[in-house]
């Protein structure tokens, strides 16, 4: 694509993909700085609510800095045009190492899932919920020596959920990382993040979701009422924490202040111990 300016502070220079919620370009500002843009479908940007509601949520989505979160800087309103500008990352994304591995191995699942635990905790401490956690939404930073998640769209899916409020048309995200009270409609507090990870963390061990099959509904209800099967392989300490995770009572599932610690640590221990 042709070179576009963005305000009068940044440029777009390539389209890297799209998703549910608009496009993502990469730019720069007028140092020259990498940023990704994501700018949003225009139903965002035409609702004022939702943009009243975006530029009230900006210093908190703005203000969390960790090395597993993809940070935030800037939200642009311009013309027709809504769009955030968050730290460039280039590794892709979880669900393409998924599907190119098939499955992890538990020390590097814990690993993952310990770094993208820290992430989330931050996003908590700051108020925010992610609300929409799944392989996708966390992006792989592969400049170093080790491969670090880096969580991203945190605070988005609740603008997603306002639209799809007024809009039936807005396609719903799978229901395969739901916790079992959000499908009963309950408000999404950091339990549900926990539990959503706790699915991702099993899929990382597993290569399948627990619940997955079937239509949408039977998916959403099997959360509720079935229990996940142990995946081949799993060491007992990864399992308990998965099983914890996946507590159907949010009160029954430890913080992810809690289990952050816990499957970072874990991490560790299994990559010294292969045969535990
Ligand atoms: P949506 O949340 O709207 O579904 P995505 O977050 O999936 O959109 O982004 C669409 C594409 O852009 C994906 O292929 C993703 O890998 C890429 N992408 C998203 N955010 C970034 C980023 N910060 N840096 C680099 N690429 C990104
Ligand atoms: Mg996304």
């Amino acid at each position: 694509m042709n070179e576009q300016p963005l305000g009068s502070t940044y440029t777009l220079t390539d389209r890297l993909g799209a998703g549910a919620m608009g496009t993502v370009y990469r730019g720069r500002d007028k140092a020259g700085a990498p940023f990704a843009f994501k700018v949003l479908r225009p139903e965002f940007a035409e609702d004022p609510a939702l943009v009243q509601r975006f530029v009230q949520e900006r210093s908190a989505l703005t203000q969390v800095e960790h090395p597993n979160v993809v940070r935030m800087h800037d939200l642009v309103i311009e013309g027709e045009t809504l769009a955030i500008v968050m730290d460039l990352v280039d590794g892709g994304d979880l669900r393409a190492l998924l599907r190119q591995e098939g499955t992890l191995s538990p020390a590097q699942a814990a690993q993952l899932a310990g770094g993208i635990a820290n992430g989330l905790s931050a996003v908590h401490a700051a108020g925010l919920v992610h609300r929409d956690v799944k392989p996708e939404n966390v992006l792989l930073d592969r400049s170093g020596t080790t491969t670090v998640p880096r969580v991203t769209d945190f605070g988005i899916a609740r603008l997603a959920d306002a639209a799809a409020a007024t809009r039936s048309t807005m396609a719903l995200g799978t229901p395969n990382y739901v916790a079992p009270e959000i499908a009963e409609g309950r408000p999404a507090t950091g339990a549900a993040d926990v539990y959503s990870l706790g699915i991702v963390l099993y899929e990382l061990c597993a290569g399948v979701t627990p619940f997955e099959g079937g239509s949408q509904l039977a998916v959403i209800r099997r959360h509720g009422d079935a229990t996940a099967p142990r995946p081949d392989g799993i060491p007992d300490q990864l399992w308990a924490a998965i099983r914890d995770m996946l507590a159907k009572g949010p009160a029954e599932r430890p913080t992810m202040a809690q289990i952050a610690p816990y499957l970072t640590n874990l991490g560790v221990s299994l990559a010294g111990h292969p045969a535990a």
